[in-house]
């Protein structure tokens, strides 16, 4: 089935040329021009991936991609973020808020459509994977869930990912470059501080379980997945 990606974006010259790369590739191309469009388009049909601007008029980028976090029917769905060059503080914010990834402007279409189809095998593989116990912890990868102790840990889907690959391999020290390339599938425009950026996030997200001291930095070597803490 053709994959349908949905275009938030209010310039018209970068939308159509999205829209024109994307079904060049064989992928269907909507479009919405700010937010509230964009939830239209969402509750019409539930988009395989956002492509979301940060710049929209009204509701900005950033806080629609909160949102869809915070909603069950898109919390699952992958965004990739669309910023200005130089803006370093929106990217982190874009990955804080549970974004997979970001373009810069200006981009190629060439390069967009690579980093859309990365992000898909993701997901895909993702969906792929199955379910793990490990100390206090589980997932069960049919439902795509995490439980501390039988109480369900609301996670976002880079976390998840992170976690599944950390519960996988506990008790052994992985470097950033090594989590970016089992964790991120070794996509070559992740910077090596995203993977810092999510660590961070994934201790929140265990925290109110008292969990996040099983994942642990390892001074000058990466991180570490413990059930000894
Ligand atoms: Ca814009």
């Amino acid at each position: 089935m053709q994959k349908r990606i949905l275009i938030v974006e209010d310039e018209p010259a970068i939308r159509d040329m999205v829209a024109f790369a994307l079904r060049k590739a064989g992928l269907d191309a909507v479009h919405a021009g700010d937010a509230r469009a964009a939830q239209e388009a969402i509750m019409e049909k539930v988009p395989d991936l956002i492509l979301l601007d940060w710049m929209l008029p009204g509701q900005s980028g950033l806080d629609l991609a909160r949102r869809l976090r915070r909603e069950d029917l898109t919390r699952e769905i992958p965004i990739i973020m669309l910023t200005a060059r130089g803006e370093e503080n929106d990217r982190v914010s874009g990955l804080e808020s549970g974004v997979d990834d970001y373009v810069v402007k200006p981009f190629s279409a060439r390069e967009l459509v690579a980093r859309i189809k990365a992000v898909m095998r993701r997901s895909q593989a993702e969906d792929e994977r199955g379910s793990v116990e490990l100390g206090e912890l589980r997932i069960d990868g049919a439902a795509h869930r995490v439980f501390a102790n039988d109480t369900p840990v609301q996670i976002g889907p880079t976390e998840y990912r992170l976690l599944h690959f950390f519960m996988t391999h506990p008790e052994r020290v992985y470097s950033r470059g090594q989590l970016l390339d089992h964790v991120w599938g070794g996509n070559v425009y992740v910077e090596e501080r995203t993977v810092d950026v999510h660590i961070r996030r994934l201790r929140k997200t265990l925290e109110p379980h008292r969990l996040d001291a099983m994942v642990q930095t390892v001074r000058g070597a990466g991180y570490r997945f413990s059930t000894s803490y």
